[in-house]
């Protein structure tokens, strides 16, 4: 099977998120029959939902598999729980979390998986960082970047620094 591209968001805000992000992206270099491509700067961002925790760290980066996109959500699942991920308020704190925004062009509607990930255009925090990776990127529906990016809401993102790959 030839490789995927998929896109991962990262984000996190407990439990020191820029060490959590590292610890992540170390995690999804040693997935099975995938590699890490690249990876985004990284940013910050006001949190989604509930305002009463800490800003998040975010990050996107780029990854080839030849997974399915099922068996890569349970890799990333995994890694969710190798750090401590606790899920209790919708939206609420958490040490990571790793969304598949794209696997390739393909769109799937299943209960455990969505993909396009439904909110990656609205959400700056991903948009930004997915732009500074990939400028020319095109969705499975054919559709561009450049528009969603041009009519999203920056307030509350900073990029703080590049992230290199170990
Ligand atoms: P959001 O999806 O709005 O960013 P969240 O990341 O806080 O919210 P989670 O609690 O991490 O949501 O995940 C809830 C469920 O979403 C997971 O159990 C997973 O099965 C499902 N899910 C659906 N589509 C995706 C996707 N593209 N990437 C990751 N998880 C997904
Ligand atoms: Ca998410
Ligand atoms: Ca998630």
């Amino acid at each position: 099977m030839v490789f995927t591209r998929c896109y991962i968001g990262l984000g996190s805000n407990l439990q020191n998120p820029e060490a959590q992000i590292d610890q992540a992206l170390n995690a999804l270099a040693l997935v099975p029959d995938s590699r890490l491509t690249a990876v985004s700067s990284l940013y910050r961002s006001a949190p989604l939902g509930p305002s009463d925790q800490p800003d998040y760290l975010n990050a996107v980066a780029m990854f080839d598999t030849r997974l399915a996109a099922l068996a890569l959500l349970d890799a990333l699942q995994a890694i969710e729980q190798q750090q401590g991920r606790v899920r209790e308020r919708h939206w609420g704190p958490r040490t990571i979390d790793l969304d598949l925004l794209l696997y390739g062009a393909e769109q799937i509607d299943l209960p455990r998986l969505q993909v396009p990930h439904p909110q990656m255009l609205l959400r700056s925090f991903v948009l930004v960082p997915l732009v500074e990776l990939a400028p020319e990127l095109r969705l499975p529906d054919g559709s561009g970047l450049q528009q969603a990016l041009l009519d999203g809401d920056r307030t509350g993102l900073v990029k703080l620094r590049p992230l290199r790959l170990s």
